[in-house]
């Protein structure tokens, strides 16, 4: 790669690692997994390494990341909290004892595990807790103190009246704690967390010390900061120190005085780490005398006396059993492959996605293999690789015809998809009825995946237009369906009939349009009548509307079988026309109050739903859009606002609350 090329993909790089951690620290929400996250890192590294040049003093590698919110006071550390080297390789950990072995002489290292939660700082004077902030970027943190307070083995009065300390430590969710609060967000239809750690911080960075306590953390302490009126000499003195304090110190930590043993130490905990109650990442290595760290000191990231390795994620071999073939709404037909039960990352794993046919020829998979498993970010199965073949064994055929229909499935170019286009196919049919039904759609509640293919088995119902002639007494006839909800589910349905004409537009489910473009062919058509017979110039002529997504209506639309559903959903009596503008649209309705202003939306408005309030700001010709920019006009923040919030106060953007929000409609 040459110097130009290093350049631009180190810009790319850095982008791509800036917007991660933004979601990472600042929404506690990731958007890919650690390890695809770190090779973006470790690339970046090398690329710096190669090309000095392009090292900048802002770079992922040369800064802690995070920031402050401004939801919680600003705390100025007085000792920095700094970030730790990644290493992935023993290797790595040999050069790292190399390096310090160039400045002191026989180091003796301290091996702890790693706990996957977040930083944390808390001061003590005369013995009794003051204060506690978050890492934020290093230097400046947030408090947190009221929530810390709720955590039990965060003492509030230390042991002994020491006149000041500061110590640094982990605070974690028990993975138990982590079950059971995502078992109750997905019961409360709320996005659950994906892992314990953004689970941690989240629920510790609240504004109400209510919800931190009903979370169940726990802190590991791991170091100690600053300490005035007594003295330590090394990392382990003090740990037991701390410990005598009061403090939950991190456990089972080692002392040993080469690199191997250091490596023994981490493969120790390693074989710990599935059977631990709380998630660990890596091992961390330390010097444990301070006057040695003192002569190793620190880059303006990390310190150059600590180490820390990151476990791979855990694989397991298996035997490919066999595969399924699911045939999805569009007739896509996917891939599942079943295997011969293994546990991972405490759990059992018999199936995974082979994703398509490309997936499949690419790894060579046949029925028979052993492949190596493991779960992205602990959650979902997917295949690594193939270990070995059976002798002879052929890679796995897709089936070219449709496992439900029995019609040819065929892969369109530039496809990586195998399709079945029989529009008559009981497994689209089911797809259909259930995206018809969905909240984005026709929003028909009561009218899940298992009640459609109860519907559907019993021969109630083939296309959607039947659901409007269903019967009370067929429908509670069926199994776990009674009287009652056998009219709920009737009122629910008659209600759709006068659903906003985007809503039917998009139950249709025509390939490519998803509910933002049949708001627009809502807008600028104005009936179904007038959707069904513009052209493809007419539709690609919307601003926001490609020319693929133009084809896909006009193709759908000259299909018989799509005019005659049409037709049946009119009779049966669904509206076709337009009543107003429709949020989202480009059309302004005659009321265009917001025209030409952006809002962002964020956290939790007290009685409107977030899109709700998107769909009012649209429908008076405003924007929405997820990020504030300067270009933001008015940020609507509920609670729990986090990031948007911050950013909107520090470019000077009108804040308002939803009071606010409701006063500019009248
Ligand atoms: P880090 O989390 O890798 O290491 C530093 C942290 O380790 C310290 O802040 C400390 O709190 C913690 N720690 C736990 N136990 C410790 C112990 N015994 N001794 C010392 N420290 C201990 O570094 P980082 O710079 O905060 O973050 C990088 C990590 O965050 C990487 O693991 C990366 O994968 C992850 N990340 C992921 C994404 C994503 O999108 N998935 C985005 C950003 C960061």
């Amino acid at each position: 790669m040459d110097f130009q090329e290093a350049a631009r993909r180190v810009e790319t790089l850095r982008e791509q690692i800036k917007e991660y951690s933004r979601l990472y620290y600042e929404e506690d929400s990731p958007a890919v997994e650690d390890d695809e996250f770190d090779a973006l890192t470790r690339e970046l590294r090398r690329l710096e390494e190669e090309y000095p040049q392009l090292v900048t003093p802002d770079s992922y590698t040369q800064r802690v990341q995070g920031a402050a919110s401004a939801l919680f006071a600003p705390v100025q550390h007085v000792v920095p909290l700094e970030s730790l080297q990644d290493v992935f390789s023993f290797e790595e950990l040999r050069e790292f004892d190399r390096r310090v072995r160039e400045t002191v002489e026989d180091p003796v290292y301290v091996v702890e595990p790693k706990i996957d939660g977040l930083s944390i700082a808390l001061e003590y004077v005369d013995g009794r807790f003051v204060q506690g902030a978050t890492r934020g970027d290093g230097q400046v943190g947030e408090d947190v103190s009221h929530n810390l307070r709720t955590i039990r083995t965060i003492p509030e009065k230390l042991t002994r009246p020491v006149p000041r300390i500061i110590v640094r430590g982990e605070v974690y969710m028990p993975r138990e704690s982590f079950a059971a609060l995502v078992e109750r967000q997905e019961l409360a239809g709320e996005k659950p967390f994906k892992n314990p750690r953004n689970a941690a911080a989240g629920s510790l960075r609240q504004k109400d010390a209510a919800v931190t306590k009903g979370r169940n953390l726990d802190i590991f302490v791991f170091n100690l900061q600053l300490l005035e009126g007594e003295e330590v000499s090394s990392h382990a003195e003090s740990l037991e120190y701390m410990k005598e304090l009061g403090f939950h110190i991190i456990p089972f930590y080692s002392v040993v005085a080469s690199v191997e043993e250091v490596i023994r130490e981490v493969e120790r905990i390693g074989e710990k780490r599935r059977s631990l109650s709380f998630d660990i990442d890596g091992a961390v290595v330390k010097v444990n005398s301070f006057s040695q760290r003192a002569r190793l000191g620190s880059t303006a990231k990390f310190p150059k006396w600590a180490s820390a390795y990151k476990y791979p994620p855990e694989e397991k071999q298996t035997t490919l059993l066999g595969v399924e073939i699911n045939v999805g709404r569009t007739g896509v037909l996917t891939p599942t492959g079943i295997f011969e039960p293994v546990t991972l990352a405490g759990t059992t794993v018999s199936r995974a996605t082979l994703h398509n046919e490309d997936f499949i020829l690419e790894k060579g998979l046949a029925i028979g293999d052993t492949v190596a498993l493991r779960k992205a970010g602990d959650i979902i199965p997917e295949v690594v690789r193939v270990v070995s073949h059976l002798p002879g064994a052929e890679p796995y055929q897709m089936p070219h015809v449709c496992p439900s229909c029995g019609s040819e499935a065929v892969r369109e170019e530039e496809e990586a998809a195998l399709r079945c286009n029989n529009p008559e196919c009981p497994a689209q049919r089911i797809r259909n009825l259930i995206h018809f039904a969905s909240r984005d759609a026709m929003d028909i509640e009561g009218l899940g995946p298992a009640v459609v293919e109860q519907l559907a088995a019993a021969e109630l119902v083939r296309n959607a237009y039947d659901l409007y002639s269903l019967k009370k007494e067929d429908i509670a006839a069926l199994e776990r369906m009674g009287e009652k909800s056998a009219e709920n589910l009737l009122a629910a349905i008659e209600k759709s009939k006068s659903a906003d004409l985007f809503r039917v537009i998009f139950a249709l489910g025509i390939r490519h349009v998803g509910q933002k473009a049949a708001k627009l062919l809502a807008n600028r058509f104005g009936s179904m009548e007038a959707v069904m017979n513009a052209t493809a110039e007419q539709i690609s002529d919307i601003d926001g509307f490609g020319g693929v997504m133009a084809e896909s209506v006009v193709q759908f639309f000259a299909l018989p079988q799509s005019r005659h559903f049409v037709e049946q959903l009119r009779l049966a009596g669904v509206n076709m026309e337009r009543q107003g503008a429709q949020p989202g649209g480009e059309d302004a309705s005659a009321d265009a109050r917001f025209a030409g202003m952006t809002f962002v939306l964020t956290g939790t408005l007290p009685t409107l739903k977030r899109d709700e309030a998107a769909a009012i700001i649209e429908r008076f010709g405003g924007k929405t859009s997820g990020s504030v920019s300067k270009k933001t006009s008015v940020v609507l923040a509920g609670e729990e606002a986090g990031s948007k919030l911050t950013k909107a106060q520090q470019l000077g953007i009108r804040v308002i609350n939803e009071e606010e929000f409701r006063a500019m409609l009248k």
